[in-house]
C-alpha cells in the first residue's frame, strides 16, 4: 500500500513519463498495463528513422508528462468531424501544427491488448507535438511521411506482435 501510494502520490501520475489514466468510461486498461506500454514505446520510437527530434535516450518521455490516458468502452466510435475512428489524440496545443507543445490526452479503443489497441499510434501525435517529422501538404497532414520505412507505421507494426 505504501508503495502504490508514493507511486501515485502528490503529482497524481500513473506512469514514470507522468501519465494519468482515466478509467472513468472504460477499464479494460489498467495501470500495469499502461506503465508495460510507455516502458515499450520509450524504447521504440527512438528508432523511428527520420525524426531525430525523437531518437536521443529519454527524449519522448517529457512528451507524456500530464498526459490523459483514456480507454473507451467501445473498439471504435464517430469522432467530432464524423470520422469513424479507433483513437484519437490531442497533443498539448491541440492540431494547430505550428507549435510542439508537451501534454494533451489520448483516447483508445477498446481491444484486449495495448499491444493491438490504437495507443502507439496516438502516443505518436502527442511525442511529436502534432507535428510530422516531415511535414508536408498532404490532406492528411498529421500522418505525413508516416509510410516512409523504419518509420512510425513501422513502429506500430513492430510494437503489435
Ligand atoms: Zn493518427
Amino acid at each position: 500500500m505504501v508503495a502504490a501510494l508514493a507511486m501515485t502520490g502528490c503529482s497524481g501520475a500513473d506512469t514514470v513519463c507522468g501519465q494519468i489514466l482515466d478509467n472513468s468510461r472504460a477499464d479494460w486498461l489498467t495501470v500495469s498495463d499502461l506503465q508495460e506500454a510507455e516502458t515499450a514505446f520509450l524504447g521504440a520510437v527512438r528508432l523511428v528513422v527520420g525524426d531525430d527530434r525523437l531518437s536521443a535516450e529519454g527524449a519522448a518521455c517529457p512528451w507524456l508528462k500530464g498526459v490523459k490516458v483514456m480507454p473507451m468502452p467501445t473498439k471504435y466510435w464517430i469522432d467530432s468531424a464524423g470520422r469513424t475512428v479507433y483513437g484519437e489524440a490531442y497533443p498539448g496545443d491541440g492540431w494547430s501544427l505550428t507549435n510542439r507543445v508537451p501534454g494533451g490526452g489520448v483516447m483508445i479503443g477498446a481491444d484486449s491488448s495495448w499491444r493491438t489497441s490504437s495507443i502507439v499510434h496516438e502516443w505518436i501525435h502527442i511525442v511529436q507535438g502534432g507535428v510530422p517529422a516531415a511535414p508536408c501538404k498532404a490532406t492528411d497532414e498529421a500522418h505525413c511521411g508516416w509510410e516512409r520505412p523504419g518509420g512510425e507505421y513501422a513502429l506500430i507494426d513492430a510494437l503489435s506482435r
